[in-house]
């Protein structure tokens, strides 16, 4: 399943609280293993689909289906009345409509009165009604037939209606005031801490600000209200904007071709290494199956590898998180006959630029692989240095990373690819959509928040661009110098400089005090930051990335929490706090927790709650549950909630 999948844990003081489940989360731990490869997630879409079915509950659920289905129904008897045939008794919203000969002259004649109807060959049309469609509509779409809908539905539904409740949670219930949908969702959203309240610095994820600007057009009829297969007559603009698109990513990352439609990063993989195999079987290479992969990757390299029906070969990395290229020359000569393609991060997933990476390239060449470039940390590349340049035959781009896309909490995301022109007849595009090459099921994926990158490229320009990596750069480094007397820095590169991100290392904490990355991680909560990635790639770190959007003043905020992190730790390995008993080990500290009536740690409610700021005007966000217990959330994925009579009686 791919996806996200949530279980229900409880926290330490017994109360409920949801979490990502390990199953679906954290799934470069299973790796080649994966089921699931999609990172990127539809979560947003899927809030926007769940808070439509809180707004209406199950009633309004099926009053909407009823008419959708009444409106069908009587378009049916209508058509029948006439002596117009169509397919099948049983329908739900789509009437299929046998007219030989005359399919494309009737859609013609409908398009006139500006509705497209579905020509599904010479002979048929098919016309679909939904919770939009008015009695105007019908009675139009029933006069193309010559025919006139009556004004009572006869049928009912097809089939058994369900007698069982459905979505019985009070929550479809409770919301049917727009005052209290508005409640609802502003509650939900105070318990989140999102990066309208602080600084996100998950590294490798790029949480960087998506402006409003580029946000805009987002909401435009004329961008979100286009069906994805609209003739070409109705999506000139759309047409220019992703031409564009295309044009730009190419010349930002020296590609030749570029395709929009996956949906994902690591769709994106599996696009580019599709076509990399496409390309091997073009040439009567049939055997090049083995893709080799160094330990460092992201944990979608190796499942989309696999996915993609290759062999997955592990190359090693060297103490400094370099690849190991006496490893990677062995592999490649062992495999040369099976050799289809290297894997590679730039700059690694260790945030470091690999000083080698041009000979890894051609040294993948001699053996006749071809070279995918995994351009989720472009952040650090745009406007210095291009993949294609480096020896790249594919790459994709995170356009919900890199460039602006909004992705906290699970997409939606955009993975384009760029390819060399040798590649390019192997791109899932539009003509490929129709051809069996596609990845997803519209021919331009997710094409409705493309104008979001866009926005941002057009209103940055190449010098803007170029700034932003330079200072992304920059803030990393600057926490990486800020922190290093507190937290080793684990890989750095040249000059002892760091790429985009930085991996602190917290294990000198365990050393010392026995406080764990989690507890670290917990901690920053009550200092009002969202824990950085933790224990990826390396276990008992925290990866650190701030991009170009945070001020300096944000930055020393983080950093002086870090410092005071450490401090705490030195007062539990000095006796002053007991190892059990501390504001790191009982981190996070909810607002019911810290005013209870009674407060028995050996520190006060004002160092739980308020580390680092002034009661008076600090901007506090208060986390909604405490310390989740981990594994009961990994072993109860079935939602627990109380039927809507048990909350009744
Ligand atoms: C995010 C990421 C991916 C996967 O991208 P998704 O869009 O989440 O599928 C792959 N590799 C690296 C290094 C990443 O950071």
């Amino acid at each position: 399943m791919p996806g996200r999948l949530v279980g229900q844990s409880v926290d330490a003081h017994g109360r409920p609280g949801y979490r990502l489940a390990l199953q679906t989360r954290e799934q470069h731990i299973r790796r080649d293993k994966a089921t699931s490869n999609i990172c990127t997630a539809q979560a947003l879409l899927a809030n926007m689909a769940a808070a439509y079915a809180i707004w209406h509950g199950p009633d309004g659920l099926q009053a909407i289906a009823r008419r959708i289905h009444g409106l069908a129904t009587r378009f049916a008897a209508g058509l029948k009345a006439a002596g117009v045939k169509t397919a099948g008794d049983a329908i739900f919203d789509t009437v299929t409509v046998t007219v030989p000969g005359k399919a494309a002259g009737i859609a013609a004649k409908a398009e006139e009165g500006g509705r497209l109807l579905r020509v599904v060959d010479a002979n048929r049309v098919g016309i679909s009604f939904d919770e939009t469609s008015t009695e105007a509509d019908l009675a139009a779409l029933a006069a193309l037939f010559g025919a006139a809908a009556p004004a009572e539905a006869a049928a009912t539904l097809p089939g058994k209606p369900r007698g069982d409740g459905f979505l019985t949670q009070p929550v479809f219930h409770e919301n049917r005031s727009e005052t209290e949908m508005m409640r609802l969702l502003r509650r939900l959203s105070d318990k989140d801490l999102a990066l309208d309240r602080a600084m996100i610095p998950l590294g490798s994820c790029t949480m960087k600000l998506n402006a409003a600007a580029e946000m805009q057009p987002v909401s435009w009829p004329s961008v979100a209200n286009l069906h994805p297969f609209a003739p070409d007559a109705y999506t000139q603009g759309y047409r220019i904007m992703t031409g564009q698109l295309e044009a730009w990513l190419s010349e930002i990352t020296g590609f030749d071709g570029v395709s929009l439609q996956p949906n994902a990063g690591s769709q994106g993989e599996y696009a580019g290494l599709l076509a990399i195999r496409r390309y091997h079987q073009s040439r009567g290479d049939t055997g090049r199956d083995v893709c080799l992969i160094p330990s460092s990757a992201h944990g979608t390299n190796p499942a989309s590898a696999a996915m993609a029906g290759m062999a997955v070969v592990v190359v090693k990395c060297t103490e400094a998180g370099d690849i190991d290229v006496e490893d990677l020359k062995a592999k490649a000569a062992q495999f040369a006959d099976r050799l289809a393609a290297l894997m590679i991060t730039y700059p690694s997933t260790h945030g470091v630029f690999e000083e080698g990476v041009k000979d890894i390239c051609a040294l993948i060449h001699e053996h006749g692989g071809q070279v995918y470039f995994d351009g989720a940390n472009l952040n650090a590349l745009v406007g210095l240095a291009r993949p294609g340049d480096i020896g790249a035959d594919v790459c994709h781009m995170n356009l919900h990373k890199t460039f602006c896309i909004p992705h906290g909490g699970g997409g939606p995301g955009i993975g384009p690819i760029g390819v060399k022109a040798h590649l390019k007849p192997f791109l899932p595009g539009h003509e490929a959509w129709r051809s069996g090459h596609a990845v997803s099921a519209a021919p331009y994926g997710s094409a409705s928040i493309l104008p979001i990158t866009w926005m941002y490229i057009r209103m940055m320009g190449a010098a803007g661009l170029k700034q932003a990596t330079e200072v992304a750069i920059l803030s990393a480094n600057y926490v990486a110098e800020r922190l290093k007397a507190h937290y080793p820095v684990l890989y750095k590169g040249r000059g002892d400089r760091v790429a985009h991100e930085c991996i602190l290392d917290t294990r000198v904490l365990k050393e010392s005090a026995g406080i764990g990355v989690e507890d670290v991680a917990k901690r920053l909560i009550d200092y009002g930051f969202h824990a950085p990635t933790m224990s990826w790639p390396v276990a008992g770190t925290l990866m650190v990335e701030p991009t170009e959007s945070e001020p300096k003043a944000e930055l020393d905020r983080f950093c002086e929490a870090m410092i005071a992190i450490a401090g705490e730790a030195a007062k539990v390995a000095s006796g002053e706090w007991p190892a059990g008993d501390n504001p790191l080990a009982n981190a996070p500290h909810t607002a019911a927790e810290t005013l209870a009536e009674s407060w028995s740690h050996p520190y006060s409610r004002l160092v739980a709650a308020y580390p680092a700021a002034d009661p008076a005007t600090a901007a506090k966000y208060w986390p909604p549950v405490s310390r989740i217990d981990n594994v009961a959330g990994d072993r109860n994925l079935v939602c627990a909630c109380p039927p809507v009579e048990a909350l009744a009686s």
